[in-house]
């Protein structure tokens, strides 16, 4: 670099704005497409465990009689995958990387009480309508029996 062009430089310098910003002072700008985080939207995850299976580095927890879904932020590595993998689509990247410590910390997330007695609700009544399902089979199976059996007597 000529002496000419160097001062030119650093005299348009002079009159620049910094490069850099005032964090954490001013909030952290993050840019498109930076993966950040995986955030989750608790109350619509159904606990089908499709993410803790995708997960490379088993940092996902999920107990769905429970309605609780954790995540080791400092095992994950920000792939993607169970973002992707999720068919309720509840769990998403968000920008901004996870507070530094000294331990590693798993954080939970727990359905509200309102969602977890819905749940309830709807795998009691799923139940019954299965066992009234049976039932009613198990009813037709031994009157189609009694049919044939009646068929028979009458032949003989
Ligand atoms: S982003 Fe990757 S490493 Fe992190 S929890 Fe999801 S699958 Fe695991
Ligand atoms: S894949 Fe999605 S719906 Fe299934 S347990 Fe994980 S977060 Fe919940």
């Amino acid at each position: 670099m000529s002496l000419m062009s160097f001062a030119s430089e650093s005299l348009k310098n002079l009159f620049r704005k910094p490069v850099t910003t005032k964090y954490p002072f001013e909030p952290a700008v993050y840019p498109e497409r930076s993966r950040g985080h995986i955030e989750i939207t608790i109350d619509d995850c159904i606990g089908c465990g499709m993410c803790v299976r995708s997960c490379p580095l088993g940092a996902l927890k999920v107990d769905k009689i429970k309605g609780l879904w954790a995540i080791n932020r400092f095992d994950c590595i920000a792939c993607g995958y169970c973002v992707e993998k999720c068919p309720k689509k509840c769990l998403f990247m968000k920008p901004g990387y996870q507070t530094p410590d000294e331990k590693k910390m798993e954080e939970s997330f727990v359905k509200s009480p309102e969602q977890l007695e819905k749940e309830a609700k709807q795998r009691e009544e799923a139940a019954a309508k299965a066992a009234a399902a049976k039932k009613a089979a198990a009813a037709k199976k031994a009157e189609e029996a009694a049919k044939a059996a009646k068929a028979e007597e009458g032949k003989s």
